[in-house]
């Protein structure tokens, strides 16, 4: 019997039930038998913080129930960002503990609120970095539910619906979320595939679009991990010439790999110089500080430079008169609507761009962080969450 749901809240193989809530039959779940959802809490298993320390450890805790508009999705795979071990070590400000980082989801949904069109039970989904908003704000409106004022995002963030009084994220085998904010996953892309392309894959297709790239554009991309190898993949299938900035030597061959123009491992900011003024466009993935204006300059003037990754307590430090005699447009940009991110997940479904990843257990998880850090990824980590 499936232990995940208290006794109270199974009724075993009913139809859609009074609550207005199904879940998957058995034929439906591969090979794990289901119970109809009636409602009440849903118990979860998942890797949480309990402090600063960046160490994870096995948690049990409940969800809210599946509302009228929610999805109840079991989490098959859920991957490694570097905004997972910036939020949990505070490196962002005060967190509230427990919390389940994960905003790289991917499963199947196993039960539908009564007002839900857009799923049904067995369905692949997934889930990025947001897990709510108002729908009704001008942001909202236009598909930038990202910058409304009342934006959930997936973990850490205070939620009175849920039993543990924030949203808790992906690094769990359960998830409830308002369905708006759930996407489908094309036939021909993997679940563990998936995931990156949840918050990697559209926080740099999002402003790599705006960019309007042509065939044969030079495109720098500063960073390449587990952002910037898909910045890298996305700019290329749009038929751009890529030069990928690393300061990681030892990922010079597997970024040759990924079908750039050069590789320019920047152990030294002179490295750039040959670059001035050469390139139509450029985009930072990096999730620390660096020399921002020093890499906008390889731009042509009036070109744009955009920013993606984010560093300790969401600060930049850019040389002022460095980024005046490059003359470079200098943007910024948050990952990107649900909308969006559905168009991403089309993309890479009809272009076959996929990102480079390594599937991890659960208890492989805390190391994982740690090579994170030290830039061992290649190029992002997925954990199995059948594991946990
Ligand atoms: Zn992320
Ligand atoms: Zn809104």
């Amino acid at each position: 019997m499936n232990t995940l749901f208290s006794d109270r809240h199974y009724a075993k193989l009913s139809a859609t039930t009074e609550a207005g809530i199904s879940l998957a039959s058995p034929t439906q779940t591969s090979s794990q038998r289901t119970y109809h959802y009636i409602g009440g809490n849903v118990k979860t298993k998942g890797y949480a913080a309990f402090d600063e320390s960046g160490e994870l450890r096995l948690w049990q805790f409940e969800r809210r129930p599946v509302g009228d508009n929610d999805i109840l999705i079991e989490i098959k795979y859920a991957s490694i960002c570097h905004s997972d071990i910036h939020q949990q070590k505070g490196d962002w400000g005060k967190q509230t503990y427990p919390q389940v980082p994960g905003h790289e989801i991917v499963g199947i949904v196993a039960a539908v609120g009564k007002q839900v069109t857009k799923f049904k039970v067995g369905d692949r989904a997934g889930i990025g970095c947001m897990v709510d908003s108002c729908l009704e704000c001008d942001s909202c409106k236009t598909g930038l539910e990202q910058y409304c004022d009342t934006t959930l995002f997936t973990y850490g963030n205070p939620d009175n619906r849920e039993p543990t009084t924030i949203t808790q994220g992906g690094y769990s085998t359960h998830i409830v979320v308002r369905d708006h904010f759930a996407v489908h996953i094309p036939d021909n892309i993997s679940l563990p595939e998936a995931a990156p392309l949840l918050c990697a894959g559209i926080t740099t297709y999002s402003p790599l679009m705006k960019y309007k790239i042509k065939s044969g554009d030079k495109i720098g991309v500063v960073g390449i991990g587990g952002l910037g190898h898909l910045a890298v993949k996305i700019a290329i299938a749009k038929g751009a010439k890529v030069y990928a900035f690393t300061t990681t030597a030892e990922k010079e061959p597997e970024i040759r790999k990924l079908g750039v123009e050069e590789v320019i491992v920047v152990d030294d900011l002179r490295k750039l110089q040959p670059y001035k003024g050469k390139l139509d466009y450029m985009i930072a993935t990096v999730p620390e500080q660096f020399a921002a204006a020093q890499y906008a300059a390889t731009v042509k003037p009036f070109g744009y430079f955009t920013v993606v990754g984010m560093g300790k307590d969401f600060m930049l430090n850019i040389s002022n008169i460095v980024m005046s005699y490059s003359q470079v447009n200098f943007n910024a940009s948050l990952i990107g609507g649900i909308a969006e991110t559905q168009e991403v997940l089309e993309f890479c479904s009809k272009t076959g761009v996929r990102p480079q990843i390594q599937l991890i257990s659960a208890q492989q998880i805390n190391q994982a962080w740690k090579d994170v850090i030290a830039k061992k990824a290649r190029f992002r980590y997925v954990i199995d969450i059948a594991t946990i």
